[in-house]
């Protein structure tokens, strides 16, 4: 999966580093990190209807989720999906961590530096289980 990806510049400790970044029209598109390898991965609703159903059936079976307003709902949602797929992914939410100091508060991603690729978040494990296994198992 080709995405752009861009130059920011940490504000804690000013050390410049790039982020993938999806365009603000990418609807249910995500990105996902692992911080150990700092590697990142793709997630697409549309291409996971299978993963879709089993967070969604994990949000309305579980009720300590619902009075969770859309915003916090939608995280939920994306921090389940990273607990299915293979690989320590987490989701990005807003700024991605600083490579050097850890801390996620770097400037906007307007200074684009080209295209990277990235591939897809798989859920091989999960994939081999029935859903009702894996949304039993499931937890935060
Ligand atoms: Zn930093």
């Amino acid at each position: 999966m080709k995405i752009a990806e861009f130059n920011v510049r940490c504000y804690v400790c000013w050390k410049q580093f790039l982020i993938p970044c999806l365009s603000e029209f990418s609807y249910g598109e995500f990105l996902f990190v692992n911080y150990k390898t700092r590697k990142f991965r793709y997630f697409n609703y549309f291409e996971n209807e299978n993963i879709e159903k089993i967070v969604t059936a994990k949000l309305n079976s579980d009720s300590t989720f619902e009075n969770e307003n859309n915003y916090k709902k939608r995280d939920i949602r994306l921090k389940l999906i990273a607990k299915l797929s293979d690989g320590e992914f987490e989701p990005i939410f807003s700024n991605v961590k600083c490579p050097r100091c850890k801390i996620g508060f770097h400037s906007m991603p307007n200074n684009r530096s080209g295209m990277t690729n990235i591939e897809k978040l798989t859920f091989k494990i999960t994939n081999k289980k029935s859903m009702v296994e894996t949304i039993n198992e499931l937890s935060l």
